[in-house]
């Protein structure tokens, strides 16, 4: 490799390639839980799209494995470097190269960071609406993952948002897709098959973005029920009138005492609310105008109410991003908390109910403990699984999985397969259709030089990295 090195060392300017001992730590895990770091052989930190062009036509002449990194947060283990692998980190490519007010529309580097789009939109008074969890997340990843977040519920995913795109195919050529508008019938959708391919068919060094216009007013309600099938049937009452809510989460009572004490949030929530209470649900409305949405969260309150409701609290507007701030950070509460996995998994909400029944009995069977919130206005549970003994943890997983594919869902709603889940989508998806995405993987990169080992294996029989 240390020829190789030195060819991919001349393509980038002084300091941008780092190699052996020189690489740290930080960028040989993302923050998946239970897999294990790899160190890449070298990390390239390109500034442009010829750069990148370069990089990959050496790495496709020379077979060298590719993995291209953002800020590292995923949690499907897809931007862990492979074995071998030039590891491609997109956080020097990060300016914000146009916010087009007229045509609602940023034209981004990858590397820009959701929290860095938003600082940038706040004035123009426009957002760019996906907000995972993790705001130091780039638009690169988001792209990749086809991330999701609480306000999916109201504006959709990453897909929904990226107009066009542009991209370096494996050895060196670079397409663009898309542009400035809305609608296009002109051929196969290219955007949108990269949208969510987790870095296997191309690197992305240009994205297109809708953005909206920025409500200036919001509230946050917080409900307390006794039963979760009292939840359930509430959010598409809530969606069914109109509310058209910003967020929609629903938290177990477990999970919301966690992440509250873990950031010493003091909801004001009486002991006796709390000891009945078995769930939880969040929703924030939002709206430019603040008559309208007083209104509106009355009209709610009412309904939640008459829905079974035990009280329902409109929070002032600090405890409010806080608790919401507090949600985001679930993950990190669980994984402080022992968590052996963290599953993504996606249903049609109304079986909501009867699925998160059926997972609580899964727990029983296997010994395991499974904490539960999630996105619940648009069907994505987060389940963390607390069962240390590896066998026992896989045997949860993959019943509770397998369940709710036969619900009509999807092994990932937002996370993505990567390595962590390729087991489960390998033994559970149709074969057919992966045999098909296999084809589409092959199509675009012959060699199988990039993200090798992500979403499904390399052919056998092919020369090239392994993975
Ligand atoms: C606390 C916490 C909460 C989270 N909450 C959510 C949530 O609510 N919803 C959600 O969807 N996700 C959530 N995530 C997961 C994570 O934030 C998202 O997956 C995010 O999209 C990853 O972005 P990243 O820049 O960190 O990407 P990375 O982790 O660096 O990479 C992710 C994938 O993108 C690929 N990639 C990166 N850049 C490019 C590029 N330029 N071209 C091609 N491929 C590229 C990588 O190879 C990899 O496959 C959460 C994570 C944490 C830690």
């Amino acid at each position: 490799m240390r020829g190789l090195v030195d060819l991919f060392s001349a393509v980038l300017g002084e300091g941008r390639l780092l190699a052996g001992s020189d690489i740290p730590d930080d960028l040989s895990h993302d923050e998946t839980l239970g897999v294990a770091p790899v160190r890449p052989e070298a990390v390239a930190f390109p500034t442009r799209t010829s750069e990148v062009s370069e990089l990959l036509d050496i790495a496709d002449r020379h077979r060298v494995p590719v993995v291209a990194r953002g800020s590292g947060t995923g949690l499907s283990g897809a931007a862990i470097a492979a074995p071998g692998s030039l590891l491609v980190c997109f956080a020097q490519m990060n300016r914000i190269l146009e916010v087009d007010t007229e045509n609602h529309v940023a034209v981004v580097q990858p590397g820009v960071t959701l929290e860095q789009l938003d600082r940038r939109l706040e004035s123009a008074g426009l957002v760019y609406p996906v907000f995972p969890g993790e705001a130091s997340a780039s638009i690169g990843g988001n792209i990749a993952t086809n991330a999701g977040g609480m306000r999916a519920v109201k504006y959709g995913v990453t897909r929904n948002q990226v107009l066009g795109l542009e991209v370096v195919l494996p050895g060196g050529e670079v397409i663009r897709t898309g542009g400035k508008f809305v609608k296009s019938s002109a051929g196969y959708d290219l955007t949108q098959l990269i949208v969510g391919s987790e870095g296997t068919l191309g690197l992305v060094t240009e994205a297109t973005l809708r953005l909206h216009p920025r409500p200036r007013h919001a509230a946050t309600l917080l409900a307390p029920f006794q039963t979760l099938q009292s939840i359930t049937t509430t959010v598409p009452r809530i969606l069914t009138d109109g509310f058209g809510p910003r967020v929609l989460e629903y938290l177990d009572a477990t999970t919301l005492a966690a992440i509250s004490s873990s950031v010493g949030l003091e909801l004001g929530i009486p002991e006796d609310i709390r000891s009945r209470a078995s769930a939880y649900l969040i929703v924030v409305l939002e709206s430019s105008q603040e008559r309208r949405l007083d209104e509106d969260t009355g009209e709610l309150a009412s309904l939640l109410d008459r829905l079974g409701a035990m009280e329902v609290y409109v929070l002032p507007s600090t405890s409010a991003a806080e608790l919401i701030a507090a949600r985001e950070r679930a993950f990190f509460v669980a994984k402080a908390a022992g968590a052996n996995d963290l599953i993504d998994v996606v249903i049609p909400r109304a079986s909501m109910h009867a699925y998160l029944r059926e997972v609580e009995e899964v727990a029983k069977r296997f010994g395991s403990y499974i904490g539960a919130c999630g996105h619940v206005g648009d069907g994505n549970v987060h389940l963390t699984v607390f069962q240390p003994d590896l066998e026992r943890c896989e045997e949860t997983v993959r019943t509770i999985l397998r369940l709710g594919l036969a619900h009509g869902g999807a092994i990932s709603g937002e996370h993505g397969i990567g390595t962590a889940k390729k087991p489960w989508f390998l033994e559970l998806e149709d074969p057919v259709k992966i045999a098909l995405q296999r084809r589409i993987k092959a199509a675009f990169d012959p060699h199988w030089i990039l993200g090798p080992g992500r979403i499904f294996d390399r052919p056998a029989d092919l020369d090239g990295p392994t993975g």
